[in-house]
């Protein structure tokens, strides 16, 4: 394949790719016998765009889910359209489904009509299994006919099914995501294809799915559906303790989830650390909270006299609040933060309701983190947070909610810094960038006008060809 005219690093080159890799960049090049030419027409081309952090499943399951946290049911501000819990236009997107098979949603808060569980859920949704999932990510809640397809009365002992003051699952199930998807495998099968494509039209050719039950059975799920197609990306998994370097796409990093009310103990966190670490796996600690940094930073600490892993970075997911006195610790660790602004946009109305001004001027930070030479990935945390990458990118450097306001102005970054981020290699997030280079794999992101253009409108999704592995996975 041929890419002629296109600016590479704002110099206009023609670019060829075969075998999958950059094989010749140059002033101008003819094509051979049956190459595909593309003409850039002066578009910037950029390696493909990574994003570090999302949660692949779930959100291919969004795209048939009621958005119960969606503007139809909350107000432009944020809050929910009534005080007392009004639930009509929650019930009316729940109609607009059609009746047959399971019922989907999610982005629920307590805001949207109260503390929901099985039965509140059945006064919304009885006409066929439910099943609704709270805006942390941590709880999904059951009506009654779902209980009743997942026989969960016959599991009351597997931790995570919340029970009631008689013994019997009140419907909610906490953290039990890969429990459910394997119970639901049969019952509500989710077409990832629209999803991959989606993310090709968006210029990413690749994502780490950084969910903490990835097992060595979602690894063969996900290269089974690679080598079918229906995955174009290339798609690394981090997950549990069980993966390790020689399970092809899961030799990623070790989850740990982290939950400042329910901290394990440091010397079972360091057992943890230390097998994943022999096996040559990095580890990256979700961290939401100050207290959470700063745990997951006395357990890397503790295990300082093993190697970390040099080619796999130990990683703080999320770190939503990191104030001053951590940034010479995570500096020190070598630590990347993998970050997701665009929570600022979609949530930001109710950090501004619910956190003091000091905690908001240490919300995602971004240019701080920089400064102190700490490196950033960028990510979507999708479904939680928005999956374009150009939405998120913009949210890095305007960082304002949806009503306008801007939370955290020194944390504003540029838009090339913002870029990076989502340049950088998939076991590096934020580290040394991926490069239009000959030699380089052919993972491509065509812009259809030059990035000095595109820069100045970076919320507009401005991509003409995506190429991975040297074949053309989306045309404008
Ligand atoms: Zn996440």
């Amino acid at each position: 394949m041929l890419i002629k005219a296109a600016l590479v690093a704002g110099v206009q080159r023609d670019i060829r790719c075969h075998d999958g890799f950059i094989s010749a960049i140059a002033d101008d090049l003819r094509p051979v016998a049956d190459e595909r030419v593309i003409q850039a027409h002066g578009g910037s081309l950029i390696p493909g765009l990574h994003d570090h952090h999302m949660h692949f499943f779930a959100t291919a399951a969004l795209q048939r889910s009621v958005d119960c946290g969606s503007r139809e049911v909350l107000s432009p501000s944020g809050k929910s359209v009534s005080t007392n819990h009004d639930t009509r236009s929650l019930r009316r997107l729940f109609n607009e489904l059609p009746a047959d098979g399971w019922l989907r949603g999610v982005n629920y808060h307590e805001s949207i009509a109260g503390n929901l569980d099985g039965l509140q859920l059945d006064k919304l949704v009885s006409d066929r299994p439910a099943r609704i999932q709270h805006r942390s990510g941590k709880v999904w809640i059951l009506n009654s006919l779902a209980m009743a397809a997942l026989d969960l009365t016959a599991q009351k002992n597997l931790p995570g099914v919340e029970l009631d003051g008689q013994g019997q699952p009140t419907g909610r199930l906490f953290r039990l995501d890969a429990w459910l998807r394997e119970q639901l495998g049969q019952q509500d099968p989710i077409d990832v294809s629209v999803l991959s494509r989606q993310m090709a039209s968006y210029g990413i050719t690749g994502f780490t799915d950084t969910s903490a039950t990835n097992s060595q059975a979602t690894v063969t799920q996900f290269e089974l559906m690679c080598a079918r197609g229906e995955i174009l990306q290339n798609a690394h998994l981090m997950g549990d303790d069980s993966l390790s370097p020689s399970s092809g796409s899961g030799f990623g990093h070790l989850k740990i989830l982290l939950d400042e009310d329910n901290l394990p103990s440091l010397a079972d966190l360091e057992v943890r650390i230390r097998a994943a670490r022999e096996k040559g796996r990095g580890i990256a600690f979700h961290c939401v909270s100050h207290v959470e940094t700063l745990f997951a930073i006395a357990a890397l600490d503790a295990c300082e006299d093993i190697d970390a892993q040099k080619d796999f970075a130990d990683r703080i997911e999320h770190g939503s609040m990191i104030f001053d006195d951590v940034l010479p610790m995570l500096q020190k660790l070598n630590l990347s933060v993998v970050t997701q602004p665009g929570f600022l946009l979609h949530r930001g109305d109710q950090y501004q309701q619910n956190l003091t001004a000091h905690e908001l001027a240490h919300l995602y930070r971004y240019r701080t983190l920089l400064d102190a030479g700490i490196k950033v990935g960028l990510s979507s945390d999708a479904p939680y947070g928005p999956l374009n990458p150009w939405q998120v990118m913009h949210c890095a450097v305007s960082r304002q909610t949806i009503a306008g306001d801007v939370i955290g102005a020194a944390d504003c970054v540029t838009p090339e810094q913002a870029l990076a981020g989502y340049l950088s290699h998939a076991n590096d997030p934020g580290g040394v960038g991926r490069d239009v280079a000959v030699g380089e794999r052919a993972d491509l992101c065509l812009l259809k006008s030059p990035w000095g253009d595109v820069r100045q409108r970076l919320g507009t999704t401005e991509v003409a060809y995506t190429v991975i592995s040297g074949k053309v996975v989306y045309a404008c």
